[in-house]
């Protein structure tokens, strides 16, 4: 599973980074990106895809169920799926 943030919509409220502080990490910027192996994707949006581990996917599943500016994308590792967020977009 794949994810990605868009910051356009994010409200910075650091729900993600509470839930799933391995893959959200809010910056100086005051908007969420992700994370992947531990390094924060520079740039954000859908070319800042991180991958997540088996062992977050749950979490990050939550996070996007609850994030207020339903921004938070889910991917297949292949193909695109569509946004999980309650009532999120269609992933790019
Ligand atoms: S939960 Fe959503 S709106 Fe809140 S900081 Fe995370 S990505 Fe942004």
């Amino acid at each position: 599973m794949r994810v990605w943030v868009d910051q356009d919509l994010c409200t910075g409220d650091g729900l993600c980074e509470e839930i799933a502080p391995a893959v959200f990490r809010l910056l100086d910027d005051g908007l969420c990106y992700v994370v992947d192996a531990g390094e924060v994707l520079p740039g954000g949006g859908s070319e800042a895809l991180a991958s997540v581990t088996s062992t977050h996917e749950d979490a990050v599943r939550e996070a996007a169920e609850e994030c207020p500016g339903e921004c938070i994308f889910l991917a297949d590792d292949g193909a695109a799926e569509g946004g999980v967020g309650a009532g999120g977009g269609a992933a790019a």
